[in-house]
């Protein structure tokens, strides 16, 4: 599922390609993955794609509507295998398009997606923002005592902790398994349990790697492409996500795969000793994540 750095690649790709496009006319697909298909239909025709921005694992499109009113914008989710571009009108459709946007430059902004995990909204005044205050602080902006803070208070497995909507918006499976290794922490233990020199480690490490990662336009498994139809490049650079029964890079440990929080955790049992007590793979309930998204259930259902 593309998680910060690939939301990010997309969204700065669709930004300098569509952003101060007005759309002229809207044609939906399968419409069982979007809230609110109609106010779509509504609101969308007329309107100015104003600006394109990441918002956690979202890309948000805000607009400025064809009649002077509330804030509003579209919300999407990519889920597992969605993808958003822009392409001349003349080109034929791929199958599993669910939306096109004709805009007045001639070219059709698309929504693709075989598996529909995605989400699609379209939000307006209070529904908006109510939306994005389920969510926590980016990871790229919040400050180190709010990080150290939003991880030590809290008695989650630090690897649910990461994936928690409503702590850090826009870390998935990958970049925590990878700012994990790097800080050298057992994805199972507990926040509050974490040493401040751990989740200091922790915070330069998320960054370091989300940065990084944003660089090489994100990571493509699962046929990630980027606004401009490209893979990215920073799955070349995975040191433990999807490297079972590999070398660590750092102390050449077979690297280990357990279930924490629901989802395969990858680390280093060398370099990210288990926490007192913990010694074998840890299996916990999966975490129903506060501010997931409706498609979440059948997400985590097919993920390994
Ligand atoms: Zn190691």
């Amino acid at each position: 599922m593309p998680e910060l750095p690939e939301v990010e690649t997309v969204a700065r790709g669709l930004q300098r390609e569509v952003a101060g496009r007005r759309v002229v006319s809207v044609t939906l697909g399968k419409t069982d993955f979007m809230d609110n298909p109609a106010e779509m239909e509504r609101l969308l025709p007329g309107a100015v794609i104003r600006v394109v921005e990441r918002y956690g694992k979202f890309m948000l499109l805000r607009l400025n509507p064809a009649e002077p009113g509330e804030e509003t914008a579209l919300l999407v989710h990519l889920g597992m295998t969605g993808m958003m571009m822009p392409k001349p009108a003349g080109e034929p459709h791929a199958k599993h398009t669910h939306l096109v946007a004709l805009l007045d430059d001639g070219r059709e902004l698309r929504y693709v997606d075989p598996r529909r995990f995605g989400r699609m909204a379209m939000l307006s005044g209070e529904t908006l923002q109510k939306e994005l205050s389920r969510f926590g602080a980016d990871p790229l902006q919040v400050r180190l005592e709010e990080f150290l803070e939003r991880i030590r208070s809290r008695k989650a497995r630090i690897k649910a902790l990461l994936l928690d909507q409503s702590v850090l918006r826009g870390v998935g499976n990958i970049y925590a398994d990878e700012s994990l290794w790097k800080a050298k922490i057992h994805p199972a233990q507990l926040g509050a349990r974490t040493s401040l020199e751990q989740t200091e480690r922790l915070y330069h490490a998320l960054q370091g790697i989300l940065e990084k990662a944003i660089v090489l336009r994100g990571s493509s498994i699962s046929d990630f492409l980027d606004a401009d139809g490209e893979p990215g490049e920073y799955q070349l650079h995975h040191r433990v996500y999807g490297r079972e029964g590999k070398a660590c890079p750092r102390c050449r440990t077979k690297i280990r795969r357990i279930v924490v929080a629901g989802r395969s955790s990858y680390f280093c049992p060398n370099c990210q000793r288990a926490p007192r007590g913990r010694k074998h793979a840890v299996r916990t309930k999966p975490v129903l994540r506060r501010g997931a998204s409706k498609g979440s259930a059948k997400v985590a259902a097919v993920k390994k």
